[in-house]
């Protein structure tokens, strides 16, 4: 028996045509004509969100303020009720997620509640790979306890531009470190952190630990309670889904209940008396004591129809494609020769399943004019700085044959040079 021409159009196909996941492809609203691979920062929009914001604009129409109450499911109680199905996606119990937010309010919000500077230990611990949002969280949440940032937020180098090593996290974890904040994937390089053991680190080194999960719920699983993080922060609208700005979701330990929310709002109250209207702030026993405001009803039916989709195809056989189709793309790039001279791409990201998040980066000098010509191309990627074009294939939605067609282009465009007319300047997003 010979080995199958794994570099063929007809390969691909055949890829598709044995994918268990293929069905879901028609549930999303796929732009034409185009290849979508940049659901790592801004999720296509599905015919089950569609159709659940619909439903909650009719339930408004209809019910005006009943819906509080009354709605199906009832606004009210949504961000818990959201928060408890987003829970089994994370591994966590249905007490400890809440949908509420945005994801840097909720790292404010986390942040705030957590890091308590005392006697030497006062620091808080990132990375130098961080995405800027959180870096400028943590120097506000620094300043907010009286400190300095230039001495209270200690970032963890990278040894290679790219990555962050797991024992130099952990090196960095002195006793004068409070709490640790981290990305379980880094934006850039799709580095996927070893997060059961900085967690358990950390918490031998007596300093509390929270990740930024924005790269990863959606593509792969993860198992807060198990790892026993004491929080983590997410958006619901790069892998999950939901639409530009959707509403977040946070996860707080059980062990923290109780505890006060450094952003106390009635939203957090307890349910069952928040129209008490007290002054004497009580809060819900659970993660729902995070929320401060006032559940953004259309930007959260959204995600109600997002989840639906992950629940049916499970998170597992998501991360198991997601993989497949990584190695795939590696595989074409570095066998079809697009590794070597003339065309130079390099992979950015680790190789190994267990270091890899949902998206692959590919590094080139011309980068910027790359996924410019790309993308005039009709293959919709991105670029970051300095060097970087980021490939993410969907599990949910994207076929091998169009990471085929991509990889073609990704030659042609070196071949004819045509990413040589555009300037190096890159567009807004
Ligand atoms: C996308 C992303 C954010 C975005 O934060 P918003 O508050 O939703 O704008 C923050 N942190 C990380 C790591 C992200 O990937």
């Amino acid at each position: 028996m010979t080995e199958p021409d794994t570099d063929t159009e007809a390969y691909a196909r055949s890829l598709d045509a044995a994918d268990p996941l293929a069905r879901f492809r028609e549930r999303f609203h796929m732009l034409p004509e185009r290849i979508y691979l940049d659901g790592n920062s801004l999720g296509l929009l599905s015919h089950d969100a569609d159709a659940a914001v619909l439903a909650a604009m009719q339930s408004w129409k209809e019910q005006g303020i009943n819906g509080w109450l009354e709605g199906d499911p009832p606004w009210f109680t949504l961000g818990e009720a959201l928060g408890e199905r987003m829970a089994a996606l994370v591994g966590a119990g249905p007490e400890s997620v809440v949908v509420t937010g945005t994801t840097t309010v909720n790292l404010h919000q986390m942040v705030g509640s957590l890091y308590r500077p005392q006697g030497q230990r006062r620091k808080i611990l990132a990375t130098a790979l961080d995405f800027p949002s959180d870096i400028y969280a943590l120097k506000s949440q620094v300043r907010l306890q009286g400190g300095d940032p230039a001495h209270d937020l200690a970032l963890v180098p990278s040894r290679d531009g790219r990555t962050v090593k797991e024992e130099d996290i952990i090196a960095a974890m002195t006793d004068d470190v409070a709490l640790v904040l981290l990305p379980s994937v880094l934006y850039r390089s799709g580095q996927l952190l070893d997060i059961p053991r900085l967690t358990e680190a950390a918490h031998q080194r007596g300093a509390l630990i929270g990740w930024d999960c924005a790269h990863s719920v959606g593509a792969l699983p993860h198992a807060f309670d198990e790892w026993d993080v004491d929080f983590a922060v997410w958006c619901s609208y790069k892998y999950l889904n939901a639409g530009p700005g959707a509403v977040g979701a946070l996860y707080v330990n059980p062990r923290h209940f109780g505890r006060e929310p450094a952003l106390a709002g009635w939203w957090g109250y307890r349910k069952d008396q928040q129209f008490e209207m007290a002054h004497h702030w009580e809060g819900a026993s659970h993660a729902g004591a995070w929320q401060i405001s006032t559940i953004p009803l259309l930007s959260s039916a959204s995600v109600l129809g997002s989840l639906s989709i992950f629940e049916e195809a499970g998170i597992d056989a998501i991360r198991a494609k997601s993989l497949d189709q990584t190695d795939y793309l590696i595989r074409l790039i570095e066998d079809g020769g697009l590794a070597d001279e003339p065309y130079g791409y390099r992979i950015g990201t680790p190789q190994q399943h267990s270091r890899r998040g949902g998206h692959l980066a590919i590094e080139h000098e011309a980068a910027a004019q790359i996924a410019r010509a790309l993308i005039a191309r009709k293959v919709i990627v991105d670029f970051r700085k300095p060097n970087v074009i980021r490939l993410a294939p969907i599990a949910l939605s994207t076929t091998y044959h169009e990471l085929w067609r991509t990889v073609q282009v990704l030659r042609t465009v070196i071949e004819t040079g045509e990413h040589l007319e555009y300037a190096e300047v890159r567009s807004v997003t």
